[in-house]
């Protein structure tokens, strides 16, 4: 299926450890399907960077490895959501990380008459994160991500799809911080697997093989779900 055959604004929700996977992924569903991926974190960091009041709240707690509060991330994305190219449909990636962030995010769907199609558990070890993380870096043009290891571009030091030749490394991205993420994602996210569970709209994808195999399953998936 292809976004011309999709009729309702879809919702699908990406969980999964940080490094599973989902950033890419969600770049690359938004392409396939038309639909707008809503990271909190790129929201958080955009805060970070432009000094909001959240942004100010947000810093420390990021370069910890924390999560940010509640009410920050859930206004944050609440705003998103309510920009006009979301009703093309939404991705979540990275949001909701606590069940009081589902719970809100439910209330907001309902309130605008929207439902959860489905949440994608991608599922990888642990072992794998630490490896994944520490070597992925973005172009600073357009947010292509890449991997010392598993993807680098084409033409040595230029972005595959825009041709610039800056790129960025998270803060975030270092072995202490990861470990706190990892944990952080074990004692307040991963309980949503049952939540979404009870709902019945989870499904599960093998994160741990190749970005492209992952990407074709994945896909497969979405178009079933909207179909
Ligand atoms: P990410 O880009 O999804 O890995 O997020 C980077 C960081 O932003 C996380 O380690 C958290 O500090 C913060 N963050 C992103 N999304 C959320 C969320 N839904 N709830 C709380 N903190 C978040």
């Amino acid at each position: 299926m292809d976004a011309a055959t999709i009729t309702a604004p879809a919702v699908l929700i990406l969980l999964g450890p940080p490094g599973a996977g989902k950033g890419t992924q969600a770049r690359m569903l938004e392409d396939k399907f038309g639909l707008v991926q809503l990271s909190t974190g790129d929201l958080l960091r955009g805060a970070v960077a432009a000094g909001t009041e959240a942004g100010k709240a947000a810093k420390a707690v990021m370069e910890a490895g924390d999560l940010v509060s509640d009410g920050i991330v859930t206004a944050i994305l609440r705003d998103r959501m309510a920009e006009t190219d979301c009703a093309k449909g939404v991705i979540l990636d990275g949001f909701p990380r606590t069940t009081v962030q589902a719970e809100a995010l439910d209330g907001l769907l309902a309130s605008t008459d929207q439902k959860i199609n489905a949440a994608i558990s991608l599922e990888v070890d642990d072992t794998e994160m630490v490896t994944r993380i520490s070597g992925r870096y973005t172009c600073a043009g357009c947010g292509e991500g890449y991997h010392d290891t598993y993807k680098q571009p084409a033409e040595d030091g230029k972005c595959d799809k825009c041709g610039h030749t800056e790129f960025t490394r998270r803060a975030d991205d270092n072995a202490e911080t990861v470990a706190s993420r990892l944990s952080a994602y074990h004692a307040q996210t991963a309980p949503l697997i049952d939540y979404y569970q009870a709902q019945g709209v989870l499904k599960g994808i093998d994160a741990m093989g190749q970005i492209d195999d992952i990407a074709r399953d994945l896909q497969a998936l979405v178009g079933d779900i909207m179909d």
